[in-house]
């Protein structure tokens, strides 16, 4: 009925990370299920469990006994951050295909197994993202989002797509080539974009989170937009030069009008108003200019530490698929 698996390997694997999940991850255990049932290919489900307080890791021990041909764990030592979740779950997808995926149910399962067609039907994509159309969430962060997306499309090489999420399935190539860049400062949207490869995009609705509240607060997210433009651009250096050299020359033209004005006119030079406001006016420069100098130096200095990306507690691996009759078929 369904061409049968001889690989070792199955033909998806989804990655979900998972942080202070507890009340979902079995309903989006099942939601995979009936989305995926008779879907004619074996699949997997590797959950990154990102150094969760809540009962996560005992819910997804749970899960892989239900269900131990089709579910890797693994367990962050503690909390490493969506990116690093992302990173470990392509670490140890071992699927043709590789969809990452919240585990909060906002993105239906189904959709991944349309992603999952396109691909099959369309040798020449490596990935379908999903976008969203019309975000669910307050008009004032999607207008602060737009605005970041709109900024680094202009300021950095690559480009960013509106409305894209991390829900996406992708070729092993691809996910090869994200795994490739061993970087410490993660900002997947970029990563995905700067690997290139063949992208095609589908739109989607994103669903109300199952249970519990976001991860990612208004603070994280300016957090995240601050990494992303370091790491994808040196364009906020370039600034400082620019600044440097206007107010040279502008000083250097001053300079000269006062100059004038004392010997043709005999003009007082106009004192402490004028000179406190450009003293403030340059030292706000200069600081400006040595914060940015100083967070490219951090970057430089944490990634130098070449410290890893994860830290794995425990991994509790899919059992292998070879022989025997997949449990997900
Ligand atoms: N997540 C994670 N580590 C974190 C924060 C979030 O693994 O430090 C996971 C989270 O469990 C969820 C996904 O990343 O599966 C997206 O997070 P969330 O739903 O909070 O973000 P939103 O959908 O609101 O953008
Ligand atoms: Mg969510």
């Amino acid at each position: 009925m369904f061409p049968s698996v001889v690989a070792a390997s199955p033909h998806l694997s989804l990655v979900l990370p998972c942080f202070n999940e507890a009340s979902n991850v079995e309903a989006m255990h099942d939601a995979v299920l009936a989305a995926f049932e008779g879907c004619g290919f074996a699949y997997e489900m590797v959950f990154v469990d990102d150094g969760s307080s809540d009962g996560t890791f005992q819910a997804l021990k749970a899960l892989r006994e239900k269900s131990p041909r089709s579910v890797t764990v693994v367990r962050f030592s503690r909390n490493f951050g969506k990116e690093s979740a992302i990173y470990a779950g392509l670490q140890h997808a071992r699927g043709e295909y590789v969809t990452l995926i919240d585990a909060d149910l906002q993105q239906n399962p189904a959709l991944a197994l349309e992603m999952v067609r396109f691909l099959d039907a369309n040798g020449e994509f490596d990935c379908v993202a999903a976008f969203q159309e019309q975000r669910s969430e307050g008009k004032a962060v999607t207008f602060m989002k737009n605005c970041f997306y709109r900024l680094m499309n202009r300021i950095t090489e690559i480009e960013f797509v509106q409305g894209a999420s991390d829900f996406r399935t992708m070729r092993r190539s691809m996910a090869q080539a994200i795994l490739s860049l061993g970087e410490h400062n993660r900002f997947s949207k970029g990563i995905f974009s700067w690997v290139g490869f063949r992208t095609h995009y589908m739109p989607y609705k994103a669903d109300a989170r199952h249970s519990g509240a976001t991860k990612f607060g208004t603070r994280k997210l300016f957090k995240l937009a601050f990494d992303g433009i370091v790491s994808f651009t040196t364009m906020p250096l370039r600034l400082a030069v620019f600044a440097g050299v206007i107010s040279a020359v502008a000083a250097l033209v001053y300079m000269l009008v006062v100059i004038v004005q004392k010997l043709a006119w005999g003009i007082d030079v106009p004192g402490y108003a004028t000179l406190a406001v450009l003293i403030l006016f340059l030292g706000g420069l200069q600081l400006l200019g040595l914060g940015i100098l100083g967070e490219y130096l951090a970057k430089t200095y944490v990634e130098s530490k070449r410290r890893p990306i994860y830290l794995a507690r425990e991994v509790l691996t899919a059992k292998d698929l070879a022989g025997g009759k997949e449990d997900n078929l």
